[in-house]
């Protein structure tokens, strides 16, 4: 693999780094703890970003207590002005999308392109959510009796707990807290322990664009304890949670014992079919862009390859040859194609998946921790590909995160679909072929909430609906109009102007 270096480092020192704090009503308030974590950069460890609160159960009840003091005044806000605030938020990220960027690649670890990525997923969700201030269509209907008027109206849950994982520091916690505020909601946002610098800048730009003190709460620290005290709380009506399957059904246990609202969306086992009529360089460039980018750490990562025969072999050599050429090193350096994984447990993680997938199939490259100058002091692995390997072997059943790719050869598209489907997730799926008819077939067949055709599995756009089956998620979808459906409840609303008593499924029956 090529190494690229972003040359003598930039590197904070643990003693000279910047504390940062939580944000409860307005306000940036130390712990009660007195304690602090570190976040460093994946890419060289010795660059320590900053320390950050590891915040308690009691700061969690500060922080809600200030979403409470705020919802009666947010919640009668009249939508179009919540809007408004949305869009100087909106204007904000891009005003700041570089810096947002760099940071987010220091902190994360991806590369820059990416990164920016990241933060326009961030600014397109707060204007199309600006909007829906004005829109939040509900339903005005006929009334079966007459002299009645019938309606229905959304409006907010209450206090929304917002729970986000690493991977999308900047996107996610957009695609959350904007539907939540823009519905009335307040939020207790808690970020990702690796990544809490980036929700401490988006939580900076949220109080610049004018989000009135306890609408947006940030409390940082482990989900054993943050987490916990937000999912545990009463006054916590809706979570909304991104992050492992079994994090989210340990959660979804908890929140199910109070009966709250809660959207989940889970873990992914995204696969790519192509078929023999293929164009094999396009299907090339989109496997590998789908399964290394962002070093395999996307929850829509393609980890399964699932090639009609006919082309295994061509198809093969030209992905060999493309994850050869991926040049990995620091994300800051515009020539990097791969950054590092996350954090050393993520590195050991897809250690144990690669000694598994010797034994499953045929190693084609990587297979390593990538070494070599610059990345001495990062975590990074080589990209790698597994062929010959079977529908249900592990490596192509359970969620690695990470840059391992595993090629399942079938005899057909009939096959194709069996093994796309043999999965227990359902997040993001592609097919590549020119004939329209097959296409369409797999549009209906693929047990998937997210389908491509002639793409990789990769780029979803936040005006559509995202989310998968299975046990990907408990069947809510985020961005688009379906994000509103997980922040408000339904209001239908009767009003009789007959002046007399009007009996529904009575009086208009003949007698
Ligand atoms: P985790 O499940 O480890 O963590 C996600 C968030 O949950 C973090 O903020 C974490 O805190 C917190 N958390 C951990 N334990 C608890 C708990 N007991 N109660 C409440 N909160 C808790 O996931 P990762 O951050 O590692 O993210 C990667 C996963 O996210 C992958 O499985 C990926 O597929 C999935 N994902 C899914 C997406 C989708 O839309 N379907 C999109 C992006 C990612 P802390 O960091 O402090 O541990």
């Amino acid at each position: 693999m090529t190494v690229t270096s972003a040359g003598p480092t930039a590197a904070t020192e643990a003693a000279e780094a910047p504390t940062f704090r939580n944000f409860i009503a307005g306000e940036w308030v130390e712990s009660v703890s007195g304690r602090t974590f570190e976040s460093r950069n994946p890419a060289d460890v010795r660059d320590v970003i900053g320390r950050f609160q590891a915040s308690t159960a009691a700061d969690v009840a500060m922080a809600i207590r200030a979403a409470e003091a705020a919802l009666p005044m947010w919640q009668r806000m009249p939508a179009p002005k919540r809007g408004e605030i949305l869009y100087r938020f909106g204007a904000l990220l891009a005003e700041h999308k570089e810096r947002l960027a760099r940071a987010l690649t220091r902190e994360m670890g991806k590369v820059l392109t990416e990164a920016r990525g990241d933060v326009q997923e961030g600014i397109d969700i707060a204007f199309l959510m600006a909007g829906e201030g004005r829109r939040m269509f509900g339903d005005t209907v006929p009334s079966e009796l007459p002299d009645k008027w019938a309606m229905s109206v959304r409006q907010p849950i209450g206090i929304a707990g917002i729970i986000t994982p690493w991977n999308f520091p900047i996107a996610i916690p957009c695609w959350k807290m904007m539907p939540a505020l823009v519905t009335g909601n307040t939020v207790v946002f808690k970020p990702a322990s690796d990544t809490p610098h980036c929700a401490t800048l988006l939580v900076e730009l949220m109080a610049e664009a004018g989000f009135p003190p306890g609408t947006v709460n940030l409390v940082t620290g482990s989900g054993a304890e943050v987490g916990d005290a937000i999912v545990d709380s009463p006054d916590v009506r809706v979570i909304s949670f991104t992050g492992h399957s079994e994090t989210g059904k340990a959660i979804a246990q908890r929140a199910g014992a109070r009966l709250k609202r809660l959207a989940l969306e889970l873990g992914g086992k995204n696969g790519i079919v192509v078929l023999a009529d293929a164009d094999l360089d396009l299907a090339t460039e989109g496997i590998l862009w789908s399964a290394f980018g962002t070093t395999g750490q996307r929850c829509t990562a393609c980890s399964r390859v699932i090639v009609e025969e006919r082309v295994l072999e061509p198809l093969l050599a030209r992905l060999e040859a493309g994850a050869r050429r991926l040049r990995l090193g620091d994300g800051l350096v515009e020539a990097t194609d791969v950054g590092p994984l996350i954090n050393a447990a993520a590195v050991e993680k897809v250690e144990r998946y690669v000694e598994i997938g010797r034994r499953e199939g045929e190693l084609v490259c990587g297979g390593r921790r990538a070494t070599g100058p610059g990345l001495e002091h990062g975590h990074f692995f080589e990209p790698t590909i597994f062929t010959g390997v079977a529908p249900m072997a592990r490596i192509a059943q359970e969620e690695i995160f990470g840059p391992v790719l595993s090629v399942i050869p079938v005899a057909d598209y009939q096959a194709a679909v069996t093994a796309l489907n043999q999965t227990r997730y359902g997040l993001s799926s592609s097919i590549y072929t020119r004939d329209v008819n097959t296409a369409f077939r797999a549009m209906r067949d693929f047990e998937t909430g997210i389908v491509y055709v002639n793409a990789g599995t990769i780029g979803a756009e936040t005006h559509l609906p995202f989310g998968g089956w299975k046990e990907t998620g408990n069947g809510h979808r985020e961005a688009g109009h379906a994000a509103l459906d997980t922040f408000t409840e339904w209001k239908a609303i009767y009003v009789d102007f007959s002046g007399r008593l009007q009996r529904a499924q009575i009086d208009n029956q003949p007698s």
